[in-house]
């Protein structure tokens, strides 16, 4: 590495590490930031050498990162941004802190995909899914696909691995050379009713999908989901065994095995590595408080709330909103949101936007309980288990109530 890049990447471990020393995070972000300021192509600099995958989607980019960064272990070292610091700054912090490995996986925000495939020169990139998400400060999905075809139009050496089910990642993708399709399922279809290409109507029926008026249809996946397993290329079918709850991680599971196979590890060595993650940076963690298991489920939009509802068990659940700045400040999108599995269980609110869900659940016809804090959210249920859904911050702040869980 140039000497600049050395200095860079030195000032941003320390000043990582001096912001965990004040209790001011992970530092990821300030560290990465502080590096770049120092050298704005320390980014490449630490990516030279490492192969690399990137992982990006709207909803279950931290855990699958997580997931193929377990499986990627089979060959050795690999650094991630395992924190969810999903921005250049992150990704900056994540290589400076593992210092030199062979392999790094990175969850990369949607927003910048395409700077951080010019700037890591990937091996794999891993597209997910596209749904709406912050709507007041973000981007319309179908411009996001626009972005991620544009962007892989410039690399066609990186192999890409993406998801069958999602009309706008297939469009995004499809213009690729190398295209390896899994199917997680998508159970979140209302972003992706009209076609990208043509502008007509998709049609959906037995999990294929197409368009009624251009050729864009679901490509054939050679990685997808079958019962609690995931069935291979060579139409082998893997049991998987996951600490994590939900269909919806079976998915991700089978995105990081496919991802695994880029780099040539077969699923009989990744899976028994994917079964020992528990859960990551506080999502899917357990606590026991008072008789009470809680379960802590992180829901940020109308995709991942669907998902956390089929995730949920039916036991009393606490609902949680905030609308700070990592959260957006519109909660509108709570209407895009089927309240309707929460009939027949307790339901408790809270949170700082408390009201705004109260009024949702109106609407639904759910009866709920407004609770003030999280100590008398425990107090008013019976011991067992509390399932949690909150979005970002409100998901933070009850970790935190909970000693920072991981
Ligand atoms: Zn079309």
């Amino acid at each position: 590495m140039p000497l600049r890049a050395k200095v860079a990447t030195s000032v941003s471990k320390t000043a990582a590490a001096l912001s965990r020393a004040a209790g001011r995070g992970d530092g990821s972000v300030i560290g990465g930031w502080i590096g770049l300021k120092i050298d704005p192509d320390l980014l490449g600099h630490l990516a030279a050498g490492r192969a690399i995958a990137l992982v990006s989607g709207t909803n279950g980019k931290t855990t699958t990162t997580r997931l193929a960064a377990a499986a990627l272990g089979v060959l050795g070292p690999v650094a991630t941004n395992s924190f969810g610091a999903n921005m250049p700054t992150g990704h900056t912090s994540a290589l400076a802190k593992a210092g030199a490995t062979p392999f790094a996986v990175l969850e990369v925000d949607e927003h910048y995909l395409a700077r951080v495939i010019d700037e890591t020169n990937p091996r794999v990139v891993a597209l997910l899914n596209l749904s709406r998400d912050q709507l007041d400060r973000a981007k319309e999905v179908a411009m996001m696909a626009q972005m991620w075809r544009t962007a892989l139009a410039g690399h066609p050496d990186v192999s890409v691995v993406a998801n069958a089910d999602d009309p706008l990642v297939v469009w995004a993708a499809r213009g690729s050379s190398r295209v390896t399709w899994f199917s997680a399922g998508q159970r979140w279809i209302d972003d992706s009713w009209v076609c990208p290409e043509s502008g007509d109507a998709i049609e959906r029926a037995n999990g294929d999908w197409w368009c009624t008026g251009c050729p864009l249809r679901r490509p054939n996946p050679q990685w997808r989901v079958e019962d609690d397993g995931v069935v291979d290329p060579r139409g082998d079918w893997h049991l998987v065994k996951l600490q994590l709850p939900g269909s919806v991680n079976i998915g991700n599971a089978a995105t990081a095995l496919a991802v695994a196979a880029e780099f040539g590890v077969r699923p009989i060595e990744a899976l028994p590595r994917l079964a020992t993650v528990s859960s990551i940076a506080g999502r899917y963690a357990q606590v026991d408080r008072e008789g009470r298991n809680i379960r802590l489920l992180l829901a940020k939009n109308p995709a991942s709330w669907l998902e956390a509802f089929d995730m949920a068990e039916q036991a009393p659940t606490l609902l949680s909103i905030n609308a700070r700045d990592p959260d957006g400040f519109d909660t509108s999108w709570l209407y895009d949101v089927d309240f309707a599995p929460l009939h027949n269980r307790p339901v408790l609110i809270t949170g700082e936007r408390a009201y705004d869900l109260a009024v949702r659940l109106e609407v639904n016809g759910i009866p709920f309980r407004h609770v003030l804090t999280f100590d008398e959210a425990i107090r008013s249920v019976p011991p067992g288990r509390l399932e949690v859904i909150a979005n970002y911050t409100a998901f933070q702040d009850i970790r935190a109530e909970l000693d920072r869980v991981n």
